[in-house]
């Protein structure tokens, strides 16, 4: 078989973990299959040198930026090789680009374009271990990309289906997928298996035990992907397509997100155009709006229009939201960073009814009061007071019944 197995932060977060990674890899080749490793940056490096970047300027440029960040993976993936080579095995460890990771120049969330692979489909055919260092791309002008925090993820899932790879294995600090993060619930189930709808919503939804884009890579080319552990052989998470008894459980996991921010416009004038001026700039500068409210005033003149965008790209759309208030004559925009997104997801929403509802009962039950409400086929999301996001998420996790919910 050829499986793609990625390994994350915590699992080479030293020398020791890294070596401890090597004889896994060396142990697959061992038994004979061929093996494509993806490495994150050592745990905490990423965010080193972001924060490096915030001291060397105010304002860092994106395209260094990725210069900066790509940096991270590149130590792991030679340090992984050596280690691989210490075993008994040729290892060659490959970047983004000499794995031919093509993306666009989105920078510092670039999307994959295309993978080329040829050098590394030759190097496994001869015989070799492939150690590419995740999360990074490279443009067509050949200047260096990253896709987004977690993006590693994406590298394995994307090498595994360009690869035609028979499996991917996502190893890092937890067995699986559990019905929610297991951090802060310690009751939370590990799932045995997971559709790759309800993994794509929980990710996107704030639980980061598997990148937004890796899932929705996966699914759209149906790589076999599995979630497990680099410090034990317990039998992880299968992201499978949909099954019939999934469909018997309502609610199969509970996410929260702590990195949004909520942006109001206050008294915004209500006539026509006016949401496709604000989310056309906004969009424009690529950041991705998530939730939208409006409340028209009693008297139908005004409106107030409250929306939710990465805390990363907070600044940027506070400036462009301020210049549009202006332009359009609004009272004021307001900013709140203290805010969590708080949802509950199962494909067995479709069928159930009285879910939302059970949803806001046990919010209020416990004095949590509802910002933003917003709703899909399969989930419930909920914008809350971030100080009660642990609250919220056991109280959600008790009331449906998740400890004893599908293992
Ligand atoms: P890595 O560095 O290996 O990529 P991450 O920190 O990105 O690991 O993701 C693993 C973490 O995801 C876990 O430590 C856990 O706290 C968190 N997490 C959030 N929700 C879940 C969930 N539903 N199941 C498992 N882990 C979750
Ligand atoms: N090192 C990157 C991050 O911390 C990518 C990853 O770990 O997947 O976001
Ligand atoms: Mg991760």
């Amino acid at each position: 078989m050829l499986i793609v197995q990625k390994y994350g932060g915590t699992s080479v977060a030293n020398v020791e973990r890294i070596k401890n990674v090597a004889a896994r890899v060396a142990r697959t080749a061992k038994e004979g299959h061929k093996v494509v490793v993806v490495v994150s940056a050592m745990s905490g490096e990423t965010d080193k040198l972001i924060n490096l970047a915030h001291q060397a300027s105010l304002n860092p440029n994106e395209r260094e930026m990725d210069m900066l960040l790509s940096s991270g993976e590149r130590v792991t993936s030679a340090l992984t090789a050596m280690a691989i080579e210490d075993l008994g095995c040729k290892a060659m460890a490959l970047t983004g680009r000499q794995m031919g990771i093509i993306t666009d120049d989105v920078h510092t969330k670039a999307r994959i374009a295309k993978i080329t692979g040829d050098r590394a489909k030759k190097a496994l055919d001869d015989g070799y271990i492939i150690v590419v260092a995740g999360f990074q791309g490279i443009t067509e002008n050949q200047d260096v990309t990253t896709l987004g925090r977690g993006g590693s993820d994406l590298s394995a899932v994307a090498i595994a289906a360009a690869l035609n790879a028979d499996l991917c294995e996502i190893y890092t600090d937890v067995d699986g997928v559990y019905t929610t993060d297991p951090n802060i619930v310690p009751e939370a189930r590990k799932l045995k298996k997971i559709s790759y709808e309800e993994m794509l919503e929980l990710a996107s939804l704030g639980a980061k035990v598997l990148q937004t884009r890796s899932v929705e890579f996966a699914m759209k080319y149906n790589v076999p992907t599995v979630v497990r552990s680099s410090f034990n052989d317990n039998p992880g998470t299968l992201v499978v397509k949909e099954d019939k008894d999934m469909e018997n459980v309502v609610v199969s996991g509970v996410a929260y997100d702590k990195n949004q921010v909520k942006l109001t416009l206050l008294s915004v004038p209500d006539k026509p155009g006016i949401a496709a001026k604000i989310f056309n700039a906004i969009a424009n500068a690529n950041v991705v709006v998530d939730m939208i409210v409006q409340n028209v005033s009693s008297d139908g003149k005004a409106a107030d229009i409250s929306f939710t965008v990465p805390k990363t790209d907070s600044k940027k759309a506070l400036k462009i939201t301020e210049e549009i208030a202006k332009e359009l004559g609004a009272k004021s925009v307001a900013l709140r960073d203290d805010i969590a997104k708080i949802s509950i997801v199962g494909v067995g929403m479709r069928t159930h009814s009285g879910v939302a509802a059970k949803m806001f009962e046990t919010l209020s039950k416990h004095g949590v009061n509802i910002l933003m409400i917003s709703t899909s086929e399969i989930k419930v999301s909920c914008v809350i007071d971030s100080k009660y996001t642990e609250l919220a998420v056991r109280v959600l996790h008790d009331v449906f019944g998740l400890e004893e919910a599908r293992a």
